[in-house]
């Protein structure tokens, strides 16, 4: 669920935005913005969300989970040097195979504990296996979130609804708080 709000200072709610539960930690998440045409210059903006351990610890190996894939990266590398070196693709051919199928084991087995753990450290309660939260972008103080969780994003949009932008008339109706006005600027 997208939520976009206009304030210097948002409050977070304290509960975990994953699973609800309480959570007893912070955790960052980065915006990063590019600005200028011939000279790019990259701003980021971090917002540390209090989460809990268990679901900072599921989506850290949903995220990781093909990281080991990236290996095979080596042989590819090293058999493409060696064929423009011109050595002779009847050494370059087989020792791709020797390397690189142990790679895409290594890979593999990777994923698999990653999704494993990643399933054993999640609650039925989880919105979700990955980051429950994405911090898009900013517009001068108009910050861009996206929740996984719908429940959260509500008691997120109730504790800052003075500073909703782009609100629904009916999420606001639900938010009890349906006479608009304030920085509502209808259905964006
Ligand atoms: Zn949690
Ligand atoms: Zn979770």
């Amino acid at each position: 669920m997208r939520v976009q709000v206009s304030a210097r200072k948002i409050v977070l709610p304290r509960s975990c935005p994953c699973c609800l539960g309480d959570a007893n930690m912070l955790r960052r998440f980065d915006a990063t913005r590019m600005t200028g045409v011939r000279v790019v210059r990259s701003t980021t903006r971090s917002w540390d969300f209090p989460y809990c351990e268990s679901c900072d610890s599921h989506s850290f190996q949903w995220k990781s989970r093909n990281s080991r894939f990236g290996l095979i990266g080596f042989p590819i590398l090293i058999s493409f040097f060696a064929l423009v070196g011109k050595v002779s693709a009847a050494v370059v051919i087989p020792f791709f195979m020797v390397f690189s199928v142990p790679c895409m084991v290594l890979g593999f087995r990777h994923r698999r504990r990653s999704l494993e753990g990643a399933r054993a450290a999640s609650k039925p309660t989880c919105a979700t296996l990955g980051a429950a939260v994405e911090s898009r972008s900013w517009n001068g103080s108009v910050q861009d979130f996206r929740f996984l969780s719908k429940s959260y994003a509500i008691q997120f949009m109730w504790q800052n609804r003075r500073k909703l932008v782009n609100v629904h008339p009916t999420v606001l109706a639900a938010l009890g708080r349906s006479e608009g006005g304030g920085h509502v600027q209808g259905d964006g």
